[in-house]
């Protein structure tokens, strides 16, 4: 091994690198999703490629966990963030770039008539519930077991023994008091749950395919008796588009599934590793907002390399459409990650879509979080880990994120680290 693929044995410098950050950061690392790996110290990166301290060369699926869905650092995007860093980042007033952006994003999307920029999904959700409890005069929410929002007080939610509760302590439990958790997938439970209650809802907010657990479609017609019933019962509908906004197509989940939200959420890959995020929405929402009625503010707001960001991605997205190459990628790899797994007796889930899916092991039908805890997770946790030993960069909870950056070569040596590395663990195990 000439160190520059697959792990080698001596990590010194990452290994200090992990012991001055364990020093002066807590746990190591700045987001508490990282505690659970994957754990390296990453140099650079490059189109599909990560670059450790220590030379090794990753292949990465898991994409700084989404955004980085044209590639690390593309020319087309560095270019441009470069040029708005050089010329003054924040200015405290407009700019031209935000117009461009905001009148791309619209036009992208084309259900939307306004949108407002942020940084991060999290912030967004949060003038989301804000604006349809304004517009509505109502204080409940109605969300989903499985599907992640953020992780503020009155959405960060965790499953114990079936009962969702604050997930973090230090957390206001009262804030999450106002939000019904169901189960995702069910017209007809939400439709039982609204004849008694829908007149008190504010809002239902969803990711429209559950990408956070597992990747789950909605059910036939789900998502328009959603939608349905939202009109119904004067109930503002969120989609939180994340993960699967400009992801699945350049009109999301919305597109894709042909149902239009009131408000929708969009973060992520809509600025290809930039911090960017949108709220986007039919005008006699919005401009709730803009009159000062409902409050949404931010100092970093529409900053220029993000705005410079949103508009190369967007252009960049209408002009070279790379959903073709990663549906052929993606399924490419799932199919390839099933063989494997039948080739050495350890069938392997590999479902979902091409540009978004999930592995694991275990029996049964998946359509929401209580049927994808009765798969065995814990087992694909502990394969991830010895895929990452391999040069393989992915999460311990399945997720596998393709980029239009991910070629045959990447899918040629992605399939032969895995092999190994499922042989070695089967080996370990055993
Ligand atoms: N919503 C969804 C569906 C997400 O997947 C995430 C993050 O993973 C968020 C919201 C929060 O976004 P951020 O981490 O940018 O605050």
């Amino acid at each position: 091994d000439n160190g520059k693929s697959g792990r080698t044995d001596f990590m010194t410098h990452a290994s200090e690198l992990r012991r001055r950050a364990a020093a002066c950061v807590p746990g190591g690392v700045h987001s508490n999703v990282r505690l659970i790996g994957p754990d390296d110290i990453i140099d650079s990166a490059k189109g599909a490629h990560l670059y450790s301290v220590d030379g090794t060369d990753y292949i990465d699926h898991l994409l700084g966990q989404g955004p980085a869905f044209l590639g690390h650092s593309p020319d087309f995007l560095t270019e441009p963030v470069c040029d708005a860093i050089r010329n003054g980042m924040i200015v405290g007033g407009q700019t031209e770039r935000e117009v461009r952006a905001a009148e791309l994003l619209c036009a992208t999307l084309d259900w939307a008539d306004m949108v407002r920029f942020g940084l991060s999904g999290t912030e967004m959700v949060q003038a989301a519930l804000r604006l349809a409890r304004a517009v509505t005069g109502r204080r409940r929410v109605i969300r989903f077991e499985g599907h992640y929002h953020g992780w503020l007080d009155n959405v960060l939610i965790t499953d114990r023994d079936g009962a969702w509760e604050a997930a973090s302590a230090g957390q206001l439990a009262s804030h999450l008091d106002d939000f019904l958790v169901l189960p995702w997938n069910d017209a007809d439970l939400l439709a039982d749950v609204l004849a008694r209650d829908g007149e008190q809802i504010a809002a239902i907010i969803m990711e429209p395919i559950m990408i956070n657990s597992g990747v789950i479609e909605p059910g036939p017609a789900y998502l328009e008796r959603v939608r349905r019933m939202c009109a119904r019962y004067g109930i503002v509908l969120i989609f939180d588009e994340v993960i699967s906004g400009f992801r699945l197509g350049t009109g999301g989940a919305v597109r894709r599934y042909g149902v239009t939200p009131d408000l929708a959420l969009y973060g992520k890959a809509i600025a290809g590793g930039v911090p960017v995020s949108a709220l986007a929405g039919r005008v006699d929402l919005m401009r709730r907002i803009g009159t000062g009625e409902v409050n949404h503010s931010g100092t970093f707001n529409a900053w220029a390399p993000g705005m410079a960001a949103v508009v190369a991605t967007l252009e960049h997205l209408r002009d070279n459409p790379p959903y073709a190459s990663i549906a052929d990628y993606g399924a490419k790899l799932m199919a390839g990650l099933r063989e494997i797994g039948e080739s050495v007796g350890e069938p392997l889930r590999v479902e979902g879509l091409p540009a978004a899916f999930h592995v694991s092991f275990g029996e049964g039908d998946v359509t929401d979080y209580r049927s994808l805890r009765q798969l065995d997770l814990d087992r694909y946790a502990d394969l991830a880990d010895v895929l990452v030993r391999h040069g393989v960069w992915v999460a311990k909870r399945g997720i596998w994120f393709v980029s239009a950056a991910h070629g045959m070569a990447e899918l040629d040596e992605t399939l032969t680290r895995f092999k190994v590395a499922l042989k070695d663990w089967l080996v370990g195990r055993a």
